[in-house]
């Protein structure tokens, strides 16, 4: 008899006991519905994306990797020339979500 494949190491331990109890037809559902989370969190929309404090975003673009945003940030500095709206940037992030919230990934400095 085949051994039942071991779960990953990194599962946490409520999944490893958990998922082997379901039915054929239970895993299959869980394997699509794990799909549709997957790309749920690469694809967010552009009306989801806000601008923090002191921002502003220049372009959205969804792509297969996340969404691509460029945006224009304020760094925080009392005395610096982007508290009177000459804001630094513009930079490229990567945004993905992250449990509820989004993941900003800085890509660096947009030059073109
Ligand atoms: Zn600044």
């Amino acid at each position: 008899m085949t051994p039942r494949p071991p779960a990953p190491d990194s599962l946490p331990q409520y999944l490893a006991e958990g998922v082997p109890k379901q039915d054929d037809a239970d895993l299959r559902t869980l394997r699509d519905w794990i799909d549709d989370l997957l790309e749920y969190r690469q694809d967010v929309a552009a009306e989801d994306i806000d601008a923090g404090e002191g921002e502003t975003i220049e372009a959205v673009e969804e792509s297969s990797g996340g969404t691509v945003v460029i945006k224009k940030v304020s760094c925080g500095k009392d005395n610096c020339k982007c508290q009177s709206g000459e804001l630094h940037g513009p930079y490229k992030y990567i945004v993905r979500r992250q449990g509820d919230s989004l993941d900003w990934e800085y890509k660096g400095a947009v030059t073109e």
